[in-house]
């Protein structure tokens, strides 16, 4: 009789604990025929999405492991020119980083690293060995050749898309290399496997931008986002690695929850990782361009992790 009393009330409990930690976030809802949220908020004050003071969370101390963010842009077999080599990677040496991770690494999405670090319970885990794959600008590329091989190898990735351009098309003036629409990241979506972020509406340094448009390219973004694809976007990577104080902060309060940077770093022996302790502000990532296409790529990891991790509050 006891034994059932105690069953019910870890029942009970259980299912009160659900209720209130568990059900998702409640996404946007938008109406097309009001004004977008960003456009109210920059004309009269936040009437939707109203600023608010980000929580810092009371975060147990996390497992120290160092996490690595790899970062590509397009893949492709053009030859490199005009010092784009640091965004473009061929197909065949993409691949081949996939497989040498996935052999070497356990890839897990950036929102499970998210999920990990603000767990305030325990109740979020990490793998031996993490590691995150991300994409930046929303290539058709990543679509065409990204997305099969990263099925194949059951590899999750975040990729980051520039809203003003989707779908747009190479050599009609808006871009060099042409960039999937919203129905092939909605496909890639549905995966399972492929989330899509904010990489800003129109691709701005944020951090030299005027405020007006700091708040709509945070917010026009996020919107696009959240219209298209029907869920929330919570996560912005910062274009060219351009942000200040006063971008993370309008970030915060356009309602980001996760910034990544661009890593500027000219060599890859500059290259750092995460730490979950560190939180999810500024994540480092290591650009990974075709110039590396011949370099054993977790060598380049590997070493990156080997260095001494310098806590964000510590850094000149
Ligand atoms: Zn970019």
């Amino acid at each position: 009789m006891r034994k059932r009393t105690t069953k019910t009330l870890l029942f009970l409990l259980s299912a009160a604990l659900l209720t209130a930690f568990c059900l998702p976030a409640a996404a946007e809802t938008t109406d097309r025929s009001t004004p977008p949220a960003w456009v109210v908020t920059v004309e009269g004050g936040p009437r939707e999405n109203p600023i608010t003071t980000p929580q810092e969370p009371e975060v147990p101390e996390k497992k120290d492991v160092k996490v690595p963010i790899l970062l590509y842009h397009h893949i492709t077999d053009e030859p490199f020119s005009n010092g784009n080599e640091i965004s473009l990677i061929s197909p065949y040496d993409f691949r081949l980083h996939m497989t040498a991770i996935k052999v070497n690494f356990t890839p897990i999405s950036l929102r499970q690293y998210y999920d990990y670090v603000t767990c305030t319970d325990g109740s979020v885990t990490l793998p031996d060995n993490p590691i995150i794959v991300t994409f930046d600008d929303g290539y058709l590329s990543n679509y065409e050749i990204a997305y099969p091989i990263l099925k194949e190898l059951e590899i999750p990735a975040t990729i980051f898309v520039v809203t003003d351009t989707m779908g747009a098309v190479a050599g009609e003036g808006q871009v060099n290399y042409s960039h999937f629409t919203w129905e092939q990241a909605k496909e890639m979506e549905d995966s399972g496997l492929i989330e899509i972020q904010s990489h800003t509406a129109s691709h701005a340094a944020l951090g030299e931008v005027s405020e007006t448009d700091l708040v709509t390219e945070l917010r026009k973004s996020k919107y696009e986002i959240e219209k298209n694809l029907g869920r929330e976007c919570d996560m912005i990577a910062f274009p060219y690695g351009s942000y200040t104080e006063e971008v993370v902060a309008a970030s915060h309060a356009a309602g980001y929850k996760l910034q990544a940077v661009v890593d500027d770093k000219t060599s890859e022996e500059d290259f750092e990782v995460n730490l979950p302790s560190e939180g999810v502000d500024g994540l480092t990532r290591m650009t990974i361009a075709g110039t590396m296409g011949n370099v054993n790529v977790i060598e380049i990891i590997r070493h990156a992790m080997a260095k001494k991790v310098i806590p964000i509050s510590q850094q000149p």
